[in-house]
């Protein structure tokens, strides 16, 4: 937070500020801000501050709301880009996550845990990431280190352990077997519970509760009425993975005659604050065919939010048909970084090429839809109007994009600019909660090149135990060859 007396004026840059009813554009404008708040947004502004930012050339937009983001450095996923175990189809996370039935340690175990985190964390906020909704177990120690390493790191994080009912497997056939639990579904949930009533108003404010299930598919009725429960009478967002795999929609019809979503609207989860991580292969999707069921209009009539994570799932093959098709629904779609990279700017990119070719429009999913899903969407979801605008009395979460280089080149339009050729390179600034996190292109309180060499400690330690870890004893190399043989004379 700003200290008491300082007002911080960000002038001279092409502002997107918002008046309550949309986003707009004012040239040469000024946003004030004092403390934890925007005060003021205009084109001119006739007080007084103790600090100035220049952002002529600039643009200055909203702070990003990223939905749904695994908050790490990914070390084990990097090495499977493009590759992986044909029968899992397109869920990559079982190449890795699914811990031995047989007892061996799994992939996790060599990670240093906190470096990981730290590099999550930093490259969201280097690229522009103010608000994160983290999915994320408790980890070893009771969700210290996840509240520690973002308290340090400045951003605004949406958190709570995972509530998990039930797991994965993998066998010593080579096999991923899931199981329900739901017993131990309904502990965790009493654990999140408390970790949100213990750590509410943590991090100056920053912390916000979220009841976060692992996954539809590994959850029971029962539990995910309790979950939403739970997360209503606590007021805080419900979210869950929800038809990221193909198999989860087919399994349900054949158990229950119904789709998954016919299932969470009879269970009575849907609504406004509930966010579903992916939601893609829903009844009309081409690979599904199923559309008799009309699942989007029932997620469209109850106001359900829709993580959207683009650039993760192209690289399976695989995308949500569609941006404009859901939004026409009712349904509110927002970005969400999920894997990697942690960029909200592919996201944005990737969403709207993504629902062009879906749709065989190229004047689908416009800049201006596919800007506000970065921010204002996200914020509806998360339950929070204040942050994702640049408004009086919102929180000053900003972001200043440097377009002065070649890559943005000349353009009439910033919006459209920023959508199609923005990198997270070009974030110059970035203001949470009153707070410069970044400046001149830097993390203000991180070493970026001491944290590289930290997590490549880690991911190398990873990496050499993948021959421990896989029933096959087949080295990381050996079982994901690299895109090019070594050179030989
Ligand atoms: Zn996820």
């Amino acid at each position: 937070m700003a200290s008491e007396q300082e007002t911080i004026a960000i002038s001279g840059g092409t502002v997107i500020a918002h008046n309550g009813d949309g986003h707009g554009m004012i040239e040469d404008g000024i946003v004030v801000i004092q403390d934890d708040r925007i005060v003021h947004v205009g084109a001119s502004w006739d007080g007084k501050a103790s600090r100035t930012i220049d952002a002529r050339g600039k643009l200055v937009i909203p702070g990003q709301v990223s939905t749904h983001a695994h908050v790490g450095a990914h070390e084990a996923q990097r090495a499977l880009v493009d590759t992986g175990q044909r029968e899992f189809i397109r869920s990559s996370f079982l190449h890795f996550l699914p811990a031995r039935r047989s007892g061996q340690p799994g992939i996790a175990s060599q990670q240093d845990f906190r470096a990981s985190l730290r590099f999550g964390f930093s490259a969201l906020l280097r690229h522009g990431v103010t608000t994160v909704l983290a999915f994320a177990p408790e980890g070893p120690d009771e969700g210290r280190a996840m509240i520690e390493v973002a308290e340090e790191s400045g951003i605004r994080l949406f958190w709570a352990p995972i509530v998990t009912g039930g797991r994965y497997w993998l066998e010593d056939s080579g096999k991923v077997t899931r199981e329900l639990d739901e017993e131990a579904g309904l502990a965790s949930l009493k654990r999140a519970a408390q970790f949100i009533e213990r750590h509410a108003g943590a991090m100056d404010g920053r912390l916000n509760g979220v009841i976060a299930l692992d996954e539809y598919y590994v959850s029971t009725p029962r539990l995910r009425r309790e979950a939403k429960a739970v997360a209503r009478s606590l007021g805080v967002p419900f979210t869950m993975h929800f038809l990221e795999q193909h198999r989860e929609f087919f399994e349900t019809v054949s158990e229950t005659g119904r789709t998954p979503v016919q299932c969470l609207a009879e269970e009575g989860v849907l609504d406004p604050s509930t966010l579903l991580a992916h939601c893609v292969y829903i009844g009309s999707h081409s690979l599904v065919g199923y559309p008799i069921a009309d699942d989007i209009h029932i997620l469209g009539e109850h106001g359900t939010a829709v993580a959207h994570s683009p650039v993760a799932f192209s690289r399976r093959g695989m995308m949500l048909e569609s941006f404009d098709r859901y939004r026409r629904a009712g349904i509110n779609v927002a970005l969400a970084t999920d894997t990697y990279p942690l960029d909200m700017f592919a996201e944005m990119r990737a969403a709207s090429t993504a629902c062009k070719a879906a749709d065989r429009n190229f004047e689908a999913a416009p800049a201006g839809a596919v800007f506000e899903a970065s921010n204002v969407s996200g914020a509806k979801a998360l339950g929070c109007p204040d942050i994702g605008r640049i408004a009086a009395g919102a929180k000053a979460d900003i972001v200043i994009v440097d377009t002065g280089n070649l890559s943005f080149g000349v353009n009439p339009d910033p919006i459209r600019a920023l959508v199609h050729l923005a990198a997270p390179g070009m974030v110059d600034t970035v203001i949470v909660d009153g707070r410069v996190v970044v400046a001149d292109k830097k993390l203000s309180n991180v070493d970026e090149s001491a944290l590289l060499e930290e997590v490549r400690m880690s991911s190398e330690r990873m990496w050499q135990h993948y021959s421990v870890y896989h029933p096959s004893g087949q080295t990381l190399a050996e079982r994901f060859p690299a895109a090019l043989p070594h050179w030989t004379e």
